[in-house]
């Protein structure tokens, strides 16, 4: 039988440090609260893609017929 290893187990302080939120990895203290500017960038993106959205009022599905031609029934 061989005995299972536990690599770097005397690593002293091993605080829980705050996971990615976009990836998961530990954050790096540069980096914070993300792991990388890879994903700090990453998060940006999203507020500027519009993948954050702010809660607002439910737009009826209807609502979205009818709306690209404005023109048409104005002749
Ligand atoms: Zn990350």
């Amino acid at each position: 039988m061989a005995e299972p290893t536990q690599p770097g187990t005397a690593a002293g302080h091993a605080r829980p440090a705050a996971p990615c939120p976009i990836c998961g990895r530990p954050a790096e203290a540069k980096h914070r609260p993300f792991c990388s500017v890879r994903c700090a960038d990453a998060d940006l993106g999203r507020w500027l893609t519009g993948q954050y959205r702010v809660p607002g009022p439910p737009v009826d599905p209807e609502d979205e017929g009818g709306r690209l031609d404005p023109e048409e029934g104005m002749g």
